[in-house]
């Protein structure tokens, strides 16, 4: 009796192995795999087969075409967009070994924005075509080394609708080189120009995920601690990323042996450590000639203020997941997120972190952050952990970062 309805049900049921894909009179199987965000096919397994072109447009970005019409998707953003609009994916697109996953659940909203004549049956696991054709060529290049321009969707309006806006920060500039380094080392390297470089490819690594950047400076010129979160202000930013390079002390034991990236939110400086990289950073200020931090310290008060901010648990969320994406690259060890009184970052009413991506003291690690391949990868880690700090954030309250943003 039991066996009996066990065997009815599974007749009636679809497979749960496989998504069923019919094209006129052809039918093919395509596996269905687990993912991060839970059972996904291949997106280069499955879209060919109903005349869909899944293309590589640059690292963790891939689109998708079918006529005229064409859908972004981001690798870890639970969203997705047209030319025009974009739209909420019930969960996200993950890479892996290079190939993009899709949820099965995100099928159903994909297939209705590509349009056509193709349905989705989210019941029997089944993506029906009712005329034949020839499968077309999937173009894809696994870590695409050269964004495909065919792919001429403008990334930053793909995500302006959804409100997600990145200030990056470079730190210093102009007379204020911040610290230099390494110790030992024959040619000097200025924390300055470090900032900038990455800062310069941390905006390329969020513009190719789909988000919208807002640089404080893009050349070798001095902003104003307090300008640097006014403006990520006015720019109605989401998130306050401020890159800089750390100094050991010289008074350590062996301060060229000091090596590590550590992650900053705005707080009280707990530690000696933590006093003395605020310290370090704020020394800034002295370059910003007669501005309003000029009368007593206002750091005291304003950070009385921060304290209460609502930004103060999203900041130090920001800071944990930067450190987790770092740490899967950098050479260096973690030294963890920490929490100190930055006049950069206390002007920015937003999530806000300051990341301290190595000592420019020690030989190595000065060598690490001042290349270019080094640069990209730390790039790529901060823009994949801004990335996944915002969709956590939409999936929490369903909201953009901020709450909306006009
Ligand atoms: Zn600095």
């Amino acid at each position: 009796m039991v066996g009996a309805l066990l065997l009815a049900l599974a007749i009636a049921a679809p497979r749960d192995d496989s998504v069923s894909v019919r094209v006129g009179t052809r039918d093919t199987s395509i596996a269905i795999v687990a993912s991060a965000a839970g059972p996904a096919v291949s997106a280069t397994a499955l879209f060919p087969l109903v005349g869909v072109r899944v293309d590589a447009a640059g690292p963790g970005r891939f689109v998708l075409t079918r006529g005229d019409v064409t859908v972004t998707l981001v690798d870890g953003a639970p969203w997705a967009a047209t030319r025009t609009m974009s739209f909420s994916l019930a969960a996200p697109p993950t890479l892996r070994a290079g190939a993009l996953l899709v949820p099965i659940a995100s099928l159903g909203v994909l297939v209705s924005r590509l349009g056509g004549d193709i349905t989705w049956d989210a019941e029997r696991r089944e993506l029906t075509e009712p005329r034949e054709r020839v499968p077309v060529a999937a173009a894809v290049a696994p870590r695409a080394s050269a964004p495909s321009r065919a792919a001429a969707v403008p990334a930053t309006s793909a995500l302006r609708a959804s409100n997600h806006r990145v200030v990056v920060d470079a730190g210093h500039g102009g007379p204020d080189n911040g610290m230099h380094g390494p110790i030992g080392g024959r040619i000097t390297l200025y924390e300055k120009d470090i900032t900038l470089a990455v800062s310069k490819q941390l905006a390329a690594a969020l513009r190719s995920r789909g988000l919208d950047v807002v640089m404080t400076r893009t050349t070798d010129t001095l902003i104003a601690l307090s300008d640097r979160g006014r403006i990520a202000n006015q720019r109605k930013g989401d998130l306050f990323i401020s890159i800089h390079v750390n100094a050991a002390n010289p008074h350590w034991k062996s301060p060229g042996a000091a090596r590590g990236f550590e992650t900053y939110f705005l707080s009280e400086a707990k530690t000696e450590d933590e006093r003395r990289v605020a310290k370090m950073e704020n020394e800034s200020v002295r370059f910003d000639g007669d501005t309003d931090v000029g009368k007593g310290d206002p750091l005291d008060f304003l950070l009385t203020d921060m304290l209460q901010n609502e930004h103060l648990r999203e900041s130090s969320d920001l800071a944990a997941v930067i450190q987790q994406r770092l740490g899967r690259m950098h050479p260096g060890p973690s030294r963890g997120v920490k929490q100190a009184g930055f006049r950069v970052l206390v002007t920015s009413f937003m999530p806000s972190v300051l990341v301290e991506i190595g000592f420019g003291t020690n030989p190595a690690e000065a060598a690490f952050i001042s290349s270019p391949a080094g640069q990209r990868e730390i790039a790529d880690a901060v823009a994949d952990a801004a990335v996944e700090y915002l969709s956590h954030y939409e999936r929490r309250t369903g909201a953009s970062a901020t709450g909306g943003r006009q």
